[in-house]
This record gives C-alpha cells, sequence and structure tokens, in this order.
C-alpha cells in the first residue's frame, strides 16, 4: 500500500564514493533487473533503464511520465509515446490510472510508495504485474530535487498464486457430484475466471462417430456471445477439432492475425475476442474432448500456462472417464436386472406348471418302476430349477427395493431352531453336528419370511462346505440394541484372494467348485440383499479352517424404510 510519507529518504549506512564515475552508476542502473525511472521537480523524465523500456513493452524506448505543459520532456530517450505508455497502466482492477495517480507524480509530491502494484502493458496485450517502490529524491536542505521509481516485475509470483487457486477451484468443481454439463461449466468458470480469460467451452468426443459434442460452454459475466455452440463438430474441423486431430494444445496469440482459420476468426471476432487456446482431454487410453478458452486480448503462449491447462485437463480427464465407468457399471446392472426379471418371470410360469403337473402324476399310485423313478427325477430337477429362479428374482427384487418386507414381531429364536431342525436331516447324512446356542426367544420387528431365508442360507452353507463329521456352531445373542446372529464352521473356507469377492453374485470359490460342491453364487448376496434391507449388517470372519458369518440386525428394523 502506498504510504503518505514527506520525510525525505534516510541516507544509507554504506559510504557511497562521492567521485564514483557516472558510466558506473549508468551501468549500475543499466543493468537492474528492476525497471528503474528518475525524473525531475516538474516530472521531466531525467533517466530511465533497459528494464523500464521493456517494461514500456513493445520495444518502445519510453519516459512514461510527460506533462502537457511541457512536450519537449519525453525526448531524453528515443521513441517516445508518453500517451500510449501512460494509457497502459492500470489498476490491479484493471481501471486506469489517471493522471494524478500516477506512482511517479504521486513520489514527486512527497508521498512514500511501497508495494504498490499496478499492471503494465499495450492496450490488446494481457498486462505484466509490477511491484512499485517509489519516493522523492531531496537535496541536503530537504529540497525535492526529483522522483524516482522502481518496479518489480511479480507477474510470474501472481501467476503461480493464481494457478494454485485455481487448481483449488477445478478440485473443488469435480469432486461435486454434479451432472457432466454442470461440472464441466464449473471448472470453465474456476480457470476462466483466475486466468481472465472471459469465455470456456467443453467439448466431449464419440470416437465412434468421430464427432465433438458440446457439453458445457461458460460466458464471464459481462460477455455476451451472440452465436450458440455449433450442435456437433467433425473430427478436425473448429479449434476443438484441430485439437482432436492434432492431438496436442493449440494457442492463437492472435485470432485476427493472418493465417487463422477464417471461421474461428470471425467466431472470436463477433464475440469480441482476440486470443484462443485449447488443450485435448485423455486418459491414457482414449481421447475424451477439449477444453477451449478465448481471451479479450492479444496472449503470447505461455509454457506455464499451458502446463496448467494441460493438467486441468488431465484432471477433467479422470472425472470424466471415472464417471463414464459408474454410468457404465448402473448400465450394466439395469440391463442385468432387466434380463433377470424377464428371464427369471418367462421361466416360473412353465417351472409351476411342471411341478405341480409332476407331483400330480406322482400322486398316481399305478406309476411304478422306471417310470416313476424318471417322473420322481424330473420333479426334483424342476423344484430346483424353480428355487434358483426364485433366488434370482427374490435377489433383483430385494436389491431394487421391488420386493416389500412383510415387517412385524419376530421371535428370531424360534426362526434360527426351525431352520435348524430343517436341515438337521441334511447335517446327518454327512455326519455334521449342528450346536445352537440361543436364548429362549430373542423378539425383533423383521420379515418371518426372509428372516428364516437368511438363517437357511448361512446354517446350509455351513453344513454343505464342512468336511464329513464337522461341527458347527449358530450362535444367537442380543447385543444392546442388536440381534447378533453367528453361524461358524470348521470347513473348507474360502481362498483369501477370493474373499473379496464372496458376496459378489453367481460367485463360487474354486474350493468348493474343486470338490465339485453345488451351488449357485445366489445364496450369500441373497443374505446380504435380507439384512440390508432390515437395516444390519453381515460380515464374514476367516478361520483356519472355518468360515464364520455374523449378521446384526436392530432390534426395532429398518429404521428409515418402514413397511419395506
Ligand atoms: P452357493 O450356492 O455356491 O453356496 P453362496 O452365495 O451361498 O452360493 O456362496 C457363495 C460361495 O461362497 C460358495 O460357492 C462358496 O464357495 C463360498 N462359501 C459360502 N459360505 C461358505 C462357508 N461357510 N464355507 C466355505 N465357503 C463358503
Amino acid at each position: 500500500m502506498a504510504q503518505r510519507d514527506i520525510s525525505p529518504a534516510k541516507p544509507s549506512k554504506h559510504p557511497f564514493p562521492a567521485d564514483l564515475p557516472q558510466q558506473y552508476l549508468r551501468a549500475l542502473i543499466e543493468n537492474l533487473d528492476s525497471a528503474v525511472v528518475l525524473c525531475d521537480p516538474k516530472g521531466r523524465i531525467l533517466l530511465f533503464n533497459r528494464a523500464m523500456a521493456v517494461a514500456c513493452a513493445s520495444g518502445t524506448t519510453a519516459s512514461w511520465e510527460r506533462t502537457e505543459d511541457d512536450p519537449e520532456s519525453g525526448d531524453l530517450r528515443v521513441g517516445v509515446d508518453v500517451s500510449r505508455i501512460s494509457g497502459c497502466l492500470r489498476n490491479p482492477d484493471g481501471s486506469r490510472l489517471v493522471q494524478g495517480e500516477l506512482p511517479l507524480s504521486k513520489a514527486l509530491r512527497g508521498e512514500r510508495i511501497r508495494d504498490h502494484e499496478i499492471h503494465l502493458g499495450p492496450d490488446g496485450r494481457r498486462p505484466r504485474t509490477y511491484r512499485v517502490h517509489g519516493e522523492a529524491v531531496c537535496n541536503e536542505t530537504g529540497r525535492t530535487v526529483g522522483a524516482l521509481l522502481t518496479l518489480q516485475d511479480i507477474t510470474e509470483r501472481r501467476l503461480a498464486a493464481r494457478f494454485g487457486d485455481c487448481e483449488l477451484a477445478v478440485s473443488e468443481a469435480l469432486t461435486v457430484s454434479a451432472p457432466v454439463d454442470e461440472a464441466g461449466t464449473a471448472v470453465l468458470a474456476a480457470v476462466g475466471t483466475r486466468l481472465s480469460w472471459p469465455y470456456g467451452e467443453l467439448w466431449l468426443a464419440d470416437e465412434v462417430e468421430e464427432m465433438l459434442y458440446p457439453a458445457a460452454r461458460w460466458v464471464a459475466p459481462g460477455h455476451q456471445p451472440s452465436d450458440p455452440m455449433p450442435d456437433r463438430l467433425p473430427r478436425g474441423e473448429g479449434l476443438p477439432g484441430e485439437v482432436w486431430a492434432m492431438s496436442a494444445p493449440r494457442w492463437y496469440a492472435d485470432v485476427a492475425a493472418p493465417g487463422v482459420h477464417p471461421s474461428l476468426a470471425a467466431t472470436a471476432s463477433r464475440f469480441g475476442l482476440r486470443s484462443a487456446v485449447a488443450v485435448p482431454i485423455r486418459t491414457p487410453e482414449q481421447f475424451i474432448g477439449v477444453l477451449t478458452f478465448f481471451g479479450a486480448t492479444v496472449e503470447e503462449p505461455e509454457s506455464s500456462l499451458l502446463a496448467l491447462l494441460s493438467g486441468v485437463a488431465a484432471h477433467v480427464g479422470q472425472f470424466l472417464s471415472r464417471r463414464r465407468a459408474d454410468d457404465l457399471a448402473l448400465e450394466l446392472t439395469r440391463t442385468r436386472d432387466d434380463f433377470l426379471a424377464l428371464v427369471g418371470h418367462e421361466l416360473r410360469t412353465p417351472l409351476t406348471s411342471i411341478v405341480s403337473h409332476t407331483e400330480l402324476l406322482l400322486t398316481d399310485g399305478e406309476l411304478s418302476g422306471e417310470n416313476r423313478l424318471l417322473l420322481e427325477s424330473v420333479d426334483r430337477n424342476a423344484n430346483a430349477l424353480r428355487a434358483i429362479v426364485t433366488d434370482l428374482l427374490d435377489l433383483a427384487g430385494l436389491e431394487s427395493g421391488d420386493i416389500s418386507l412383510d415387517l412385524g414381531p419376530v421371535d428370531l429364536s424360534e426362526i434360527v431352531s426351525a431352520s435348524t431342525a430343517a436341515l438337521a436331516p441334511v447335517a446327518e447324512a454327512n455326519d455334521v453336528k449342528i450346536q445352537v446356542d440361543a436364548p429362549r426367544v430373542l423378539s425383533l420387528r423383521g420379515d418371518p419370511v426372509r428372516l428364516r431365508q437368511l438363517a437357511d442360507e448361512l446354517i446350509a452353507n455351513a453344513v454343505k462346505y464342512s468336511p464329513d463329521g464337522g461341527d458347527v456352531g449358530v450362535r444367537l445373542e442380543r447385543e444392546g440394541d442388536l440381534a447378533a446372529l453367528t453361524v461358524t464352521d470348521g470347513g473348507l473356507g474360502i481362498p483369501e484372494d477370493e474373499r473379496p469377492r464372496v458376496f459378489q453374485r453367481f460367485f463360487r470359490s474354486s474350493a468348493g467348485t474343486a470338490r465339485g460342491i453345488s451351488g449357485t453364487g445366489l445364496g450369500l448376496p441373497l443374505a446380504r440383499a435380507i439384512v440390508e434391507r432390515h437395516g444390519g449388517t453381515i460380515q464374514v470372519q476367516h478361520a483356519n479352517p472355518g468360515t464364520s458369518m455374523t449378521v446384526s440386525l436392530p432390534l426395532d428394523g429398518p429404521g428409515s424404510s418402514p413397511g419395506k
């Protein structure tokens, strides 16, 4: 901030050789990185160095303060164009500095300027940012004999800060689970606002059709593009199409310059835009789209800006490919569910009819010998098939919510003992002992049919995957507001690398299939669906040998979805 301080600057403590030849001073000043300008008490430029000439840009060696009443004052160096340079000075908000606000004028008035920030650059070009120090120069008697200004180019530092800010804003825009067009617009706004590009577009590619489609557009407040985005662009056409075809960023410093594609120049000039930059969005595997920005000024390519944009594009690419994968997975699940429902319904009706007819035929006492055996086999297999179809339909219905739970007070102890009793013959046939440890009554709110199905699945698996003569433990207990059911066996176990897939549909462990144990891979997904619909959790613990399944169910039933 500029400070008002009219006391003369303190003399340096270091000795200054009074007889230092002028060439040394000139060489010193001329070679400083900081721009330096000195003026006399009337504001006439006495001296400015090379860095100052560069700051004033476009090769103009110029004094940049000359009062109207002294037209000769700017002629100290060649090529002076005072009005042009003064007109290039801007406040950080972009507004022009008026005569009285010029830093040298302020310094002459005795104001001590420290860390003042100005923007400097010719019209139509992106200005550079300078930190300005300045003060009056006084003689021994304290009389002002001129003023001194130094300017340090801090454009890169400011840009780096804006880059960080921009990257953060882009990350935020991409973490929200917004639709692609919303997230795209947020990214364009994040970049456009921070890098002062008033117009941006996001294009997404359809690689099969070789076509780009508009996905998002952002226009800075105060800018009004007149044309809508084209509804498609073939690969190679327009700036985005060119980027796709070349698979590399493109930067047009001045779209009005000769050689620029006429359609790009025409579009940009209609919007009052001068520069254009576009970067490809891609993952290592595929091309995804293009990010395009337009600037209101002529702007030379900057490698740091391109690097930033490429980083943003990579971020957008990851977001879009993740989104595509999610959409695809959702679509696949829908398709699979539709398929299962279709097949299930189509199979269930004929199977029901086969089962009822075979059962009817089997009641015929005259049926004997091989015919009876054949019919019993048809009946058995039709029943097995019907059980699979029922499991498939139950699973799809429970997962999608199409099947409602019939909730009411249930005694889980009773359900567990009924299930154990029903499985006792199978267990006995394999010499497997089932030990039950349960309270006399354990009431909770649930669907009795589904909870029985759950108990059957877990206990049947424990029996099925136990070796002959093995033990199965069924423990039921109350733990606070939960009922905990644990089914433990000392059987096959599940190979370590296959454990993450244990609740996936149709998963069958290699240990089970290698021993020829039959199954469908539907029981555990079904068990999990039932548990989750009751608001509970199911977990697997792996022992050596054996497996243990623990189900926790809230005694009050599924809190948030009553009736389901
Ligand atoms: P399945 O009809 O094949 O038993 P499940 O969905 O019930 O289908 O189980 C999926 C797979 O998980 C089984 O094929 C089996 O490999 C494994 N599995 C389930 N429970 C046990 C268990 N208690 N012990 C060992 N493996 C089990």
